[in-house]
């Protein structure tokens, strides 16, 4: 693996199966992620985004071996991580790091912040008493959080308290990469930016590379270098996220902004709109997987399978409408 790149996603694919009758036999699979690569930089933010059901989330928590995957590899420090086993992988896990949507599930609600923030580091077998201590207190800082707090539990705080302290436990050891789910999502849109910021700060101080999934290309904006965007467990179009605001390639990308209202009165905006809904990913579509809902699908898109080819310098798009 290139040196340059903390993250190298090949051909990944996480397909689970569909068991039916009696005996549950597998009669066919949900490719949630199929086939995909891309490539993260350090301190770079990758943004996986897309409407529920794309992929994103699971192929963070594939990246993650929380679930095993189907083919592909993730290199991670030179090493491909989807061939090592769990118990091997459990000393790798203290790099990269995920951070949930609900707080609530991730934080054990019969522990003090203080508890929920030494476990890491008990964990990953990380300072002594005194430097444990010494690291909560700094952490809690780091998140904005004062240290009266530290005896408290997590139903004492607000959402966005709350997600705070899972910054902090994910933070606390030190990682590398960090992923964050709809990190933001279930936030007040104030709320939002104030942990936006905080990310973005934390992500300078403690050098951090991240992958931010999220179905909301108004957050995407302000906190990611490139942006993919995803639709039935494959990439559509991937690039830097200023190109993709001022330029998309993609028919869904540009729907997808169209959807997004305009900050600017006097600015027209068409949006168009989607026909139809995603299809039942264990029975995709034949050619491209956009193509029941893409206003410029053709006769080639029935059968043709678009590539995912890169159209000039880092940006790469798969549409029939960019290939000869
Ligand atoms: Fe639309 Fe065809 Fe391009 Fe798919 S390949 S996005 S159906 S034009």
């Amino acid at each position: 693996m290139s040196n340059t790149y903390v993250l190298e996603v090949n051909n990944l694919k996480k397909y689970f199966p569909v068991k039916t009758g009696v005996f549950k036999r597998t009669t066919g699979h949900i490719k949630a992620v199929d086939d995909i690569s891309f490539k993260i930089k350090s301190n770079e933010t990758l943004a996986l985004v897309g409407e529920s059901g794309c992929g994103k989330s699971t192929t963070g928590r594939t990246i993650l071996k929380l679930y095993d995957s189907t083919a592909g590899e993730v290199f991670f420090n030179g090493e491909d991580i989807m061939k090592i086993s769990k118990s091997q992988f459990r000393h790798m896990r203290k790099d990269i790091q995920m951070i949930f949507q609900d707080p609530f599930s991730s934080l054990n609600p019969r522990m003090t912040v203080k508890e929920l923030l030494i476990e890491p580091l008990a964990t990953h077998k990380i300072g002594d008493s005194a430097e444990r201590n010494r690291l909560v207190i700094e952490m809690m800082e780091k998140v904005g959080l004062s240290n009266e707090q530290l005896t408290s539990y997590p139903h004492e705080f607000s959402g966005g308290q709350r997600q705070r302290i899972s910054i902090a436990r994910a933070l606390i050891v030190k990682p590398k990469v960090v992923i964050l789910d709809e990190s933001v999502s279930a936030l007040d849109v104030s709320i939002q930016s104030q942990i936006l910021n905080l990310l973005i700060k934390l992500q300078k101080e403690f050098n951090l590379t991240y992958i931010f999934i999220s179905h909301d290309l108004n957050v995407v904006k302000h906190v990611s270098d490139r942006t993919a965007v995803m639709y039935l467990g494959q990439i559509m179009e991937m690039t830097e996220t200023d190109r993709l605001y001022t330029n998309p390639l993609h028919p869904y990308t540009k729907a997808l902004l169209s959807a997004i209202p305009s900050l600017d009165p006097y600015e027209k905006k068409e949006r168009i709109i989607l026909k139809g809904d995603i299809p039942d990913p264990s029975n995709p579509p034949s050619g491209c997987p956009f193509r029941l809902r893409c206003p410029m699908a053709h006769e080639r898109c029935i059968v043709d399978k678009p590539e995912f080819l890169e159209q000039e310098e880092g940006h790469w798009v798969a549409c029939h409408l960019y290939t000869q």
